[in-house]
């Protein structure tokens, strides 16, 4: 018997059938009237998502090439930024930097663990000339969630450029920048937008783009002072994803018909379903507190082989998730559960979970373990912290 397949990874993520159909469409000139409304729309839907009265630029990468236009625009070599390196992504920040020829500090965090805001005080306090803290909204890898807001806090009251890699926490749990304080959030389009990779998206506070101004510029492909100029004429520097952007036209209009809160509370409604799902399976929860909404990552007891489980669940249940990155390799499982996925594929996610678990030789926990994660879902559906 073959399954619905069912891609339940921390990204790409599943696509609506709106979307699919927007993509398929044959193409059309990115210089004339009919694309530069495409572009207005979605420019006015992309600082709607990201709570910016700042344009959002869309670059045509994946997210680390967004990754790379911050730090590549905002800091010159030889300035110090401070970095968050609590997994995969948190290092990726500090290669990115030294590839700039930053000065770097590092907050090293176990996996699993997310920074607090008195360890980003005190590493400020210990060094003045820190211009920038870079730091994961979420850090996939392991699935915490950084206290943004707190550190925020502390930035904004100095000349520290608060960087926030939201790659996969945009669309999927608050973080609106111009309220918080963020003088750089960016995303990238395969994780809570639903759509393919291959677009990413980057917005700077007013006095993040003083800094981007100061300095000379350093890359031609992501310029971000003349990307922002040809945004304010509905216009990309060169050649975008067209058909990418013709799918988050309608990725943009799916999310403004649910509103931000709508789609924040079913974010944390699966959050909830998913955790309790994996308890009532007797598994543990790799992160304990401080778990981001788009994804749950699942320790395995000592010697059962991962990789096996994963690929048991593909198999024989369509059920697609991640494994651990580096150390993490096949001790734990990632269960995916932002961009277009709802109860039901978490309901198939955790029963996939549960046979390919057995299939190793693991144990198996309550019976009522749908029931006891569904139950989870419509409480946190119903109150909402
Ligand atoms: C996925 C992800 C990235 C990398 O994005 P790419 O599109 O693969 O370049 C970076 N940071 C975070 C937090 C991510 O989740």
């Amino acid at each position: 018997m073959r399954n619905k397949l069912r891609l339940l990874t921390p990204g790409p993520t599943p696509l609506p059938e709106e979307v699919r159909l927007a993509l398929a469409q044959d193409m059309v000139h990115h210089r004339k009237a009919g694309f530069k409304e495409v572009l207005h729309r979605v420019q006015e839907g992309l600082q709607w998502l990201f709570g910016t009265r700042q344009p959002v630029l869309p670059l045509t990468c994946s997210g680390s090439g967004a990754m790379n236009a911050a730090l590549w625009n905002l800091f010159a070599p030889g300035e110090r930024v401070l970095v968050v390196d609590a997994g995969k992504f948190g290092q990726r920040w500090g290669d990115i930097a030294q590839s700039r020829g930053l000065e770097i500090t590092a907050i090293r965090l176990p996996w699993g663990v997310a920074v607090s805001p008195a360890q980003i005080q005190e590493a400020l306090d210990n060094d003045p000339s820190i211009r920038g803290v870079l730091v994961q909204a979420s850090e996939t890898s392991t699935g915490v969630l950084h206290p943004i807001r707190e550190i925020a806090e502390i930035t904004k009251v100095r000349e520290t450029l608060l960087v926030v890699d939201g790659i996969s926490a945009v669309a999927i749990s608050p973080c609106p920048m111009d309220d918080w304080g963020v003088d750089c959030l960016l995303t990238g389009s395969q994780k809570g937008l639903m759509l393919p990779p291959g677009l990413a998206f980057i917005a700077l506070s007013p006095r993040a783009w003083n800094e981007v101004e100061r300095h000379p510029c350093a890359v031609a492909y992501f310029d971000l002072l003349r990307e922002r100029e040809n945004c304010g004429k509905n216009q990309t520097l060169f050649t975008p994803a067209i058909n990418l952007l013709n799918g988050l036209d309608v990725s943009l209009h799916l999310f403004r018909k649910q509103g931000l809160e709508e789609i924040f509370r079913k974010q944390w409604a699966l959050t909830c379903m998913t955790r309790a799902g994996v308890q009532a399976l007797g598994l543990d929860l790799m992160v304990k507190e401080n778990y981001t909404w788009g994804l749950t990552s699942i320790l395995l007891p000592q010697g059962m082989d991962g990789q096996r489980l994963l690929e048991i669940a593909a198999r024989d249940y369509g059920v697609v998730m991640a494994g651990g990155q580096d150390h993490l390799k096949g001790r734990i499982v990632r269960l995916g559960h932002m961009g277009h996925v709802d109860f039901a594929d978490i309901l198939a996610g955790i029963y996939a979970l549960r046979q390919s678990f057995k299939a190793c030789g693991g144990h198996s926990g309550s019976r009522d373990y749908l029931e006891i994660s569904l139950a989870a879902y419509q409480q946190a559906l119903d109150h909402k912290t």
